[in-house]
């Protein structure tokens, strides 16, 4: 049985009285919450307490920069602006502290930036630029692994295996492992069914795989918890149960109102991600797809379970199909799989996506059918309209900052985003600004209010195509 929200205990803050969590959230429909329960994952049934927080806005007050959302990207964007540039922020998040995706994701941290690959980044933007942006998402993800290492978030560095879940994928995989190799200067290694299963992982439907030497996985609420910690000790504030509800700009001073007392902010930056409300902003309307992923983790195997199922290894995995499953041995023996849920909030608890997650890992792993799910969540992910993320000042005039679009690929990229967007804050200069992932606002869609009718007939196209053609 997969644990009821209720039954998830652990990381509560003490500073405001909280509200139920609401399974079905949506942000294109619903309400922004404010105080909601975390939902019911492992990380939160794991994290231990919350750290302090300063608890709720109680009045009007003036501050120079507000950041809205207190998950990674937030986080991470106060952190530098007071650690390199001595701004202190006020963090003003809706829910719980890392409440959004930061608290329901898979914890692979991965070398990487959106959706696209590194060899539709040449095809995009021309081999020079492809590096450029290659050296600028490295030396990112160094930065993430340099944050890492100071915080107790139960790493597991190893790299990340990317395995063909069909024959006909071993050429894309080898493709890509040689542009990776030849032209990026990446150690990357294809890997034959015999050698996956002998030396990683028994994954009864992959082909092969491709092996990258980077990766971490990461207990992804442990590492927001140090955030906290790290950016409150260097004087940010961060409230909770403090949503922005309606966002008025007089003379140049942006008025966030919340319900304990409007903000007066000279500068914000927004890092709402997939939780962005429709309307917070009309530089964000229709700009973010808002895209639900699932995810459940069984009870922890033990060891003779863990070999007879063939699990060696504790590199995180993603496999090749478009609507892909990403999956992973936890530090303590459970086994964590994700992949695609509803398009729509209100149908996020129908039994069959979460069977989708259950049947991909009985289809790798059969040895796994019996064993108990103890956790099952969703969220949703920020999805831009070309698959690349945006850390960007939408309007010039205006002293209104963002970072979003990374497409289920955050858990790393969102602190380089929270350093990049910091120094977009302070207007610091640099030869990096002229990238394509910073020089334009996100682009809008022309068919934006009927985005989920396309969705979904996507969804029956990716599963024909991944699974029948
Ligand atoms: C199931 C799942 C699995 C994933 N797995 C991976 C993975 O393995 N690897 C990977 O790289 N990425 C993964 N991701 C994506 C990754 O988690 C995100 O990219 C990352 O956490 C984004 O962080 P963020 O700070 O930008 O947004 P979030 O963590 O979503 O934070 C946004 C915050 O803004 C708050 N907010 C929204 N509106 C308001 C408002 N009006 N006022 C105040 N606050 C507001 C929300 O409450 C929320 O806490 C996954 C995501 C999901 C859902």
């Amino acid at each position: 049985m997969a644990a009821s929200p209720e039954a998830v205990s652990g990381a509560v803050s003490d500073t405001f009285k909280e509200s139920a969590y609401d399974p079905l959230y949506d942000p294109l429909v619903s309400k922004t919450g404010q105080g909601q329960a975390y939902a019911p994952t492992y990380w939160v049934g794991t994290a231990g307490p919350a750290p302090q927080d300063d608890g709720p806005i109680r009045a009007d007050c003036d501050v120079d920069v507000a950041i809205i959302g207190s998950g990674f990207t937030g986080l991470a964007t106060a952190l530098n602006l007071a650690q390199e540039h001595g701004v202190r922020a006020v963090v003003l998040e809706a829910n719980h502290t890392a409440w959004g995706c930061t608290s329901r994701n898979g914890g692979q941290g991965q070398n990487a930036s959106g959706r696209l690959y590194r060899s539709q980044w040449i095809q995009r933007w021309g081999l020079e630029t492809a590096k450029r942006l290659d050296a600028e998402i490295r030396g990112g993800f160094e930065y993430w692994k340099s944050m890492v290492a100071g915080i107790d978030c139960d790493a597991q560095p190893g790299g990340h295996l990317y395995t063909a879940h069909r024959a006909k994928k071993m050429a894309f995989l080898e493709n890509e492992a040689r542009v990776m190799k030849e032209v990026f200067g990446y150690d990357t290694r294809m890997l034959s069914r015999a050698e996956l299963h002998e030396h990683y992982v028994r994954d009864m439907e992959a082909a092969g795989a491709l092996l990258e030497p980077d990766g971490v996985g990461v207990h992804p609420l442990k590492l927001a918890f140090g955030y906290i910690r790290k950016a409150r000790a260097l004087g940010v504030k961060i409230h909770p149960a403090s949503p922005v509800l309606g966002w008025e700009t007089i003379n140049g001073v942006h008025h966030l109102r919340t319900p304990g007392g409007v903000v007066r902010a000279r500068r914000v930056g927004v890092a709402t991600g997939g939780y962005t409300p429709q309307g917070l902003h009309p530089s964000l309307s229709n700009k973010i797809m808002p895209i639900l992923s699932n995810s459940m983790v069984t009870r922890p195997l033990t060891a003779q379970e863990r070999e007879e199922a063939g699990l060696k290894t504790t590199t995180f995995i993603t496999d090749t199909r478009t609507l892909r499953f990403y999956y992973r041995l936890l530090p303590d023996g459970s086994m964590q799989i994700g992949s695609r849920s509803s398009v729509t909030g209100s149908d996020a608890r129908n039994p069959r996506h979460l069977q989708l997650l259950k049947d991909g890992l009985y289809r790798k792993f059969p040895r796994l059918r019996d064993i108990p799910i103890a956790y099952s969540w969703w969220g949703w992910v920020d999805v831009s309209h070309d698959m690349m993320p945006r850390i960007a000042q939408p309007d010039p005039t205006q002293q209104i900052y963002y970072a979003f679009g990374y497409g289920g690929n955050g858990v790393s990229f969102s602190s380089h985003a929270g350093r990049r967007l910091a120094e977009r804050i302070v207007g610091k200069g640099g030869k990096h600004w002229d990238l394509p992932i910073y020089n334009s606002p996100l682009p809008g869609h022309l068919f934006a209010p009927f985005r989920r009718l396309g969705q979904a007939m996507f969804y029956k196209y990716y599963y024909l195509r991944d699974e029948i053609f």
